[in-house]
């Protein structure tokens, strides 16, 4: 079982490192961020490693340490972090980490699986979808929709909480990671008026959108377009012959320009839905990922490409 030996390769590794760390920091307690327990102080061996889940998050963490932390994502760009199958390598970044960083709300259900065995005695762990009122972390009530930073209001949020927990881990450089915060708090408002201006452009029959998995529920709702639903209710489950059938009608009905999907994803069934309604499709939205451009590296660059994209796509198609 490659799941055993992934455990053994981590045992291995853990005795060795809980060994290590036992002798050079016995005087931390371990704790997770977020937990009422007093923030630790860290000595001179400390981890300057923070994981994020994945691309996406990795890069909101990069604007707050701004190379004061080796950032790193364990899902790689391109990769769905729902239906990712963690490596023996995770387990090895985790266990050398001063902190995790996770969305929560189900998107990494492979996580637990690892952390449970992945006991680095000093590993934080920050859930970013912890940090939203509990109102916004029920909405849905078909069931969780984990993609909160699709919203940038939520997403400043999240840069806070990000930029907290930074602060309990290097207290020394607290005010820097606010400084650094604030400014992106900023990038992401100017970035919220400049999507509603851009919304504003397509005609109000045409805000609807159809996806191939349903990233963009909160984006939709901040901004007054219709989420008409998605051919898939999370990837890699795929519809029954009924449900797609309804989305077919659907789409006919309301008319919908265009479906969306993303570019790690199989174009069957999105080809299917598109031929069937005779609507256009966009399949290169980034959404749970980082793309591989210059402008597809920071949250601010996807969510104006991605917007851009849709906007054009409702007005035109
Ligand atoms: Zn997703």
């Amino acid at each position: 079982m490659i799941l055993d030996n992934k455990r053994r390769h981590f045992l291995f590794v853990l005795v060795i490192v809980s060994g290590l760390a036992a002798c050079a920091q016995s005087n931390e307690s371990r704790h997770s961020v977020g937990t009422s327990r007093p923030p630790t102080t860290r000595g001179a061996t400390s981890s300057k490693d923070v994981i994020a889940t994945t691309t996406i998050l990795a890069a909101l963490v990069q604007t707050v340490a701004q190379g004061k932390f080796r950032v790193h994502a364990l899902v790689p760009a391109g990769v769905s972090p729902e239906t990712y199958e963690p490596k023996p390598r995770d387990l090895v970044s985790l266990e050398h980490a001063a902190l995790l960083v996770e969305n929560g709300a189900g998107l990494e259900a492979w996580l637990h699986k690892i952390l449970s065995s992945a006991g680095s005695p000093n590993l934080q762990v920050l859930v970013l979808s912890d940090g939203l009122p509990q109102g916004i972390r029920s909405t849905n009530n078909l069931y969780a929709n984990p993609h909160y930073w699709l919203d940038p209001i939520y997403a400043q949020t999240y840069v806070e909480e990000i930029s907290a927990a930074l602060g309990r881990l290097d207290a020394p450089n607290a005010s820097e990671y606010r400084s650094n915060a604030g400014k992106e708090i900023s990038r992401l408002q100017a970035l919220d008026a400049w999507i509603r201006r851009q919304v504003a452009t397509i005609p109000p029959q045409n805000q609807a959108m159809i996806t191939y998995h349903d990233a963009w529920y909160y984006f939709d709702r901040r901004y007054g377009i219709r989420d008409l639903g998605s051919i898939v209710s999370s990837p890699g489950k795929d519809p029954s012959a009924a449900e797609f059938a309804a989305l077919i009608a659907k789409a006919r009905a309301k008319h919908v320009r265009a479906l969306f999907a993303e570019p790690e994803f199989s174009l069957k069934l999105i080809n299917q839905l598109a031929n069937s309604a005779h609507i256009r499709t966009v399949t290169d939205l980034y959404d749970d990922s980082l793309g591989q451009t210059a402008q597809l590296s920071t949250y601010e660059g996807v969510m104006r490409y991605d917007v851009k994209a849709i906007v054009d796509a409702l007005k035109n198609g």
